[in-house]
């Protein structure tokens, strides 16, 4: 006799997330490039928040934030009652899902877009709809024509992952204008400060009242470790979500870790311009050996071999000296591998390895 008990709707459509590697069998001297994480590690002025918040770990954290919210309002010039921090920003993306969506609903996303979206859309009974990218763009146009009476959610990402491709302001703004006002557009902006001279349509998120825009410590902020991202948005939106939020959903230790590296503006400097030192030299490096890559506005390179056979070699490769790398097939790229961009020694090492499998092939 079967089980009586049955799983709500949605729930076993749900593919579990692959998480990138950590680990090579054996070896010591794993250079990690498969999770987009800075290469440089945690902030200092983060370690010493967390050191120093390790006497008070037997207090429960703070329900609102407050310390938090005012760190990031002081840095981004955004009001305190406009933002919402979570888990991760895969935590204020499930706010969004859980509070407006429900059984019958569609969630859009793109064909590249982040694969927790799906996830995510099933977790909340709704349904993910998939719109196909143009030469791995997103195409705004494919997106309004997928529109139906039962589109609540738009989530776009933005740079994308794992193409590293970005979507205009104007491109993003004709979206904005083009969706019901029913329909709350969601910018899942994770990469958005490695990309010059875009702010990823945040005006948008400051000035409609449907736009909500996501933004995470787990990369440049060098904290993916600990979960911490927010959401900014309309303040009627933000009140909805807050009320599923769980009370202490961050502790005391991602809170303060969180603050001091938001204030952190010097590493987040430093971060930025050796990544882009770095991503123009590893595409550089990988189109001369006759590697297909787009221009990056992310902190890692989707590298395009000849077909899935070539990418499995070069995986082996990479594995075989010490490298992970990111496998997306599972992102509509079989022939793909992408590369977080490392520090100088660590694109030498990746050069390096692919110099040796182009010499080999
Ligand atoms: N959005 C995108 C596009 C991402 O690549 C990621 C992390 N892989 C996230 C959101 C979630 O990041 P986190 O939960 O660590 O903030």
């Amino acid at each position: 006799m079967g089980s009586m008990i049955t799983p709500q709707p949605g729930i076993m459509e749900i593919a579990l997330y692959q998480g990138g590697k950590s680990e090579i069998a054996g070896r010591s001297d794993v250079l990690k490039l498969s999770s987009n994480e800075n290469p440089l590690g945690p902030p200092p002025s983060a370690i010493a928040a967390i050191t120093a918040a390790a006497t008070e770990t037997h207090r429960y954290p703070s329900t609102d934030h407050a310390g938090l919210r005012a760190a990031i309002s002081d840095v981004y010039g955004l009001e305190a009652d406009r933002v919402i921090c979570g888990v991760g920003s895969d935590e204020v993306l499930q706010f969004i899902c859980q509070a407006f969506t429900g059984p019958g609903d569609e969630i859009i996303h793109t064909e590249h877009g982040f694969s927790m979206y799906p996830i995510l859309a099933h977790m909340a009974g709704a349904t993910p709809v998939q719109v196909a990218e143009v030469d791995r763009q997103v195409s705004v146009d494919n997106i309004l024509a997928a529109v139906t009476e039962r589109t609540r959610v738009v989530m776009l990402t933005n740079p994308g992952n794992p193409t590293g491709t970005i979507i205009p302001e104007s491109e993003i703004e004709r979206l904005a204008d083009g969706l019901p006002k029913g329909v709350i557009l969601v910018l899942d902006c994770a990469y958005i400060e490695y990309a010059a001279g875009h702010d990823g349509g945040e005006a948008l998120a400051r000035s409609r009242e449907n736009v909500i825009m996501t933004r995470t410590f787990s990369k440049l902020y060098g904290l993916g470790g600990l979960r911490i991202g927010f959401g900014y948005g309309p303040k009627a939106l933000i009140d909805v979500m807050t009320r599923i939020r769980q009370p202490y959903n961050l502790s005391v230790v991602q809170l303060v870790a969180a603050e001091a590296a938001a204030l952190d503006l010097e590493w987040a400097k430093t971060s930025v311009e050796m990544n882009a030192s770095e991503r123009a030299r590893l595409t550089c490096g990988l189109r001369q050996q006759g590697i297909a890559c787009d221009d990056s506005h992310t902190n890692f390179v989707l590298a395009r071999f000849a077909d899935e056979g070539e990418a499995a070699a070069m995986e082996t490769a990479f594995q075989a000296a010490g490298i992970l790398v990111r496998k997306v097939g599972g992102y509509g790229f079989p022939e793909g591998l992408r590369i977080t961009v490392g520090r100088p020694e660590d694109n030498d090492r990746v050069l390096d390895a692919v110099a040796k499998f182009k010499d080999a092939s």
